[in-house]
């Protein structure tokens, strides 16, 4: 067996789509926190992302943010190469970007669908794709999808949002088994309802109905899906590969 010290990824690149704000934003602090370098990809959020890299660097970490619509197959691509261009390559993607745009179906435009594919599951394509060519000549990777309990169990009035999530973890799987004997994994976290801007725009009703499904009885935190991500890239699980790990206070138990 060998020896590993600690979680640590020093001397790792990480890229996190979407990580001006929620998620994303914990999962780059998180990932700092143990060692790697990070570009912080917003689309947006240019002053929420800025200070995400400010407060990395005042811990003695490094980090860029990188302006990027990631659902944009040429962005996705130029995303990766500025990462691999400025920090000298890139071990860890995070495909965290995503949107909602809920909606009954007899109510939900085109528009509305084609956004939420584009951003949330054809992002994901588009990062991967980029970071792979880079991966399988390193023999080395680790990518993580942030995917949903929606795209599981699925959601009333979420169809866009839960096929693009479901469709996330069929992606997870078959690049899984692509890559693997490169040393590349592949893996997913099916997030429950965790307290960011997106949780802010359910009605409160809906919120309450949702807390009572959920064993745990509470909201989840950023930070709780950041922790995750840091052990799915650390070399502690270089024999997990394919898997969705619900982080979701119990919620869909798969
Ligand atoms: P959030 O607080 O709304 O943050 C979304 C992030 O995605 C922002 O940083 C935003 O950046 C970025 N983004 C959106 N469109 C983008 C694009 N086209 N290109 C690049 N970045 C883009 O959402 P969140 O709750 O943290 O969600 C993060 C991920 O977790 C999503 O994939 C979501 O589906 C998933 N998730 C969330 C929950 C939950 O309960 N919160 C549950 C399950 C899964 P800008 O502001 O710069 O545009």
């Amino acid at each position: 067996m060998p020896e590993y010290e600690s979680l640590r990824l020093d001397g790792k690149v990480a890229l996190v789509t979407g990580a001006s704000r929620g998620i994303g934003r914990a999962v780059a602090l998180e990932l700092a926190r143990q060692g790697a370098k990070v570009t912080v990809n917003y689309n947006a959020s240019i002053k929420a992302a800025e200070e995400v890299v400010t407060l990395i660097k005042a811990h003695g970490g490094e980090a860029q943010a990188v302006m990027a619509d990631v659902s944009n197959f040429n962005r996705a691509q130029e995303l990766v190469k500025s990462t691999i261009d400025n920090f000298g390559g890139l071990d860890i993607l995070v495909n965290n970007a995503g949107i909602t745009r809920d909606m009954l179906i007899m109510m939900m435009s085109e528009e509305d669908w084609d956004a939420v594919q584009n951003t949330n599951l054809k992002s994901t394509f588009n990062c991967s794709k980029a970071a792979v060519r880079h991966m399988m000549r390193k023999r080395f990777g680790r990518i993580i999808n942030i995917t949903s309990v929606a795209g599981q169990m699925g959601n009333a009035g979420q169809t866009n949002y839960s096929a693009s999530k479901a469709g996330q973890i069929g992606f997870t799987k078959a690049l899984a088994r692509e890559v693997a004997a490169r040393n590349i994994t592949v893996n997913g976290i099916a997030a429950g309802y965790i307290d960011t801007d997106i949780w802010n725009t359910v009605p409160e009703e809906a919120q309450q109905a949702a807390l009572s499904i959920i064993p745990l009885g509470r909201k989840g935190q950023p930070e709780e899906i950041a922790y995750a991500v840091a052990f799915l890239a650390s070399d502690q699980a270089a024999y997990i590969t394919g898997q969705i790990l619900g982080v979701d206070g119990g919620m869909a138990m798969m």
